[in-house]
């Protein structure tokens, strides 16, 4: 039954932490625009962006060995490392900004200084490291790397994984003391929370089951109301389909061009944490290592402290694992109904080429617990199994679309796809994420309101100084916005190694 019809100028599905972007950002530059969010579960964050559905790694390329690679002659292509962090730069002006103009309180409630290192065992894996650090310390956005084949180094930076370790060969270890850890799923309340107060109309229980276009060029969304079962409809002039894994569908559904040919793989996630005071006040930062040979970039095995509602853990993963369902809390059906005739043999294709990756996450199902605790000991060689338990963290669906490289090909990134007309856009896969938000919600307002940019201008840039610049070729504007977020995201915080003040600060 139909008893509900609504008009509003923005619809926002979902209520992760790109919707929380997304809308914060509109509300700056159009105060009077009406927002309206439909989320299916009972509050934001729950999905991808809770916290314990994600690693919480601030992204900023300061150690994640799979954003820099190797070339045939031996040198090292830092182009991603470095997009990634500009990425970061973004959001992290963006998140100061709210915290000066006071729409966050505490930045301690999402953000600390945590540390960030790549750690290698091994000659092969040794030399590429530093050839990497060599690389990156002389660019200015990666001032400040720290790089050590020293094992009394390495016990002052890392003493648990440096314990009982029994040192066969080379190992060498980076480390930035700029790095991060962000609860994402505590920033996408506390913007919900500020949206609310703003009064954007933002509606949970209630499921987007259809959306077509309308005949005055709007779109019409039909609404499920979980509670009651009544279904309602809702009209807007712009949508955004921020549903995470539910976006492919939901895009599917709109039936535009651009939408057609992609297709969608889920990779789930598990952790092992660790809640043991005794263990986790021994570690201080996020050691990111090499994924293992066959495996997908998003599997780069790390041990993570998390700073979660104030409280400190440790996180260990991810291992991956399959299950066709595309949201934690969605259907076995999902990769299944999202084959459609026009991703038919996108699909398919993808099905052949990625055999290997297939066997990949069977034989990560398959793992017991002990054969989880042996690539854990790698980090803590004297990890004990009575102080880990196995948390399931959010799904991922990669994109898998048709390019220069081939037919049904595998994408570990994500992707803004858009309307010609810009009255719908939608965000596709998984990495590098939360910690993105901020430039990718850009990219949607760039595409999707272009005739209202040079009025928002302005406010972009006092929101975003560096918006329209590449910090590259401003290498005088890093170590200004370093300093200046560094002090309103309260991540000046000196982090002694071993033993830091911040840990026993938050212990
Ligand atoms: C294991 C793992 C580790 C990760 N680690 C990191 C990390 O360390 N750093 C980082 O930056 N990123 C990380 N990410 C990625 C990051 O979590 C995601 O990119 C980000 O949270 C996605 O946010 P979102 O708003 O797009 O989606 P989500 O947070 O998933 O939100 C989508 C929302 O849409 C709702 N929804 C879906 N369909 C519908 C519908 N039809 N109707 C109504 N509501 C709907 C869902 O219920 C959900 O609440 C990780 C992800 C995973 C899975």
């Amino acid at each position: 039954m139909s008893n509900q019809h609504s008009r509003t100028d923005v619809i926002l599905i979902g209520a992760g932490i790109m919707s929380a972007t997304l809308g914060t950002l509109l509300k700056e530059l159009a105060p009077d625009w009406e927002i309206t969010v439909f989320e299916r579960l009972s509050r934001p964050g729950e999905e991808s962006s809770n916290e314990w559905n994600n690693a919480g790694t601030g992204h900023a390329s300061l150690c994640e060995l799979n954003y820099t690679v190797e070339q045939p002659d031996g040198s090292i292509d830092i182009s991603k490392a470095v997009k990634v962090n500009e990425e970061f730069q973004v959001s992290k002006q963006f998140w100061s900004y709210l915290v000066q103009s006071k729409i966050i309180e505490n930045p301690r409630d999402f953000i600390a200084p945590v540390p960030h290192m790549s750690f290698v065992q091994g000659e092969q894996d040794s030399a590429f490291l530093k050839k990497r650090y060599e690389t990156m310390s002389r660019h200015p956005l990666f001032q400040g790397m720290e790089y050590s084949e020293d094992p009394d180094q390495l016990r002052e930076w890392i003493p648990l994984m440096m314990q009982d370790r029994i040192i066969k060969g080379p190992i060498a270890a980076t480390r930035m003391e700029s790095g991060t850890d962000v609860n994402f799923g505590a920033l996408t309340r506390l913007l919900f929370g500020h949206l609310q107060r703003k009064q954007v109309n933002v509606q949970y229980h209630r499921h987007v089951d259809d959306l077509k276009r309308a005949g005055d060029g709007s779109w019409e969304l039909k609404v499920r109301n979980l509670q009651t079962g009544e279904t309602e409809y809702h009209r807007a002039k712009f949508v955004f389909i921020g549903g995470g894994g539910g976006s492919l569908h939901l895009l599917q559904k709109s039936g535009i061009p651009e939408g057609k040919g992609i297709g969608g793989f889920p990779v789930s996630g598990l952790f092992m944490v660790c809640k043991n005071p005794e263990i986790v006040t021994q570690h201080h930062a996020k050691v990111y290592g090499k994924a293992p040979v066959g495996a997908p970039p998003m599997s780069v095995p790390h041990l993570d402290t998390r700073i979660i509602d104030h409280e400190r853990s440790l996180l260990f993963g991810p291992f991956a694992g399959f299950s066709p369902k595309f949201l934690k809390a969605g259907s076995m059906l999902d990769l299944f109904t999202s084959v459609k005739l026009h991703n038919l043999l996108t699909m398919l294709a993808a099905g052949v080429k990625n055999f290997s990756l297939t066997a990949y996450l069977i034989q990560q199902v398959m793992l017991t617990k002990e054969q989880r605790m042996e690539a854990l000991r790698e980090f803590i060689p004297n990890a004990r199994s009575e102080d880990w338990e196995l948390i399931v963290a959010g799904q991922r669906v990669q994109i898998i679309k048709d390019t220069a490289v081939g037919r049904g090909t595998l994408q570990f990134g994500t992707e803004v796809i858009s309307a010609a007309d810009g009255s719908i856009a939608a965000l596709l896969g998984a990495s590098p994420g939360a910690s993105t938000a901020v430039s990718v919600m850009l990219e949607v307002i760039q595409r999707c309101f272009p005739q209202y940019l040079k009025a928002w201008e302005e406010k972009i840039v006092e929101m975003i100084p560096s918006y329209g610049l590449k910090l590259t070729e401003h290498p005088e504007l890093i170590q200004e916005l370093h300093e200046s977020t560094a002090r309103m995201l309260g991540l000046e915080a000196e982090a002694v190694p071993g033993q830091t003040a911040s840990v026993q600060q938050e212990a």
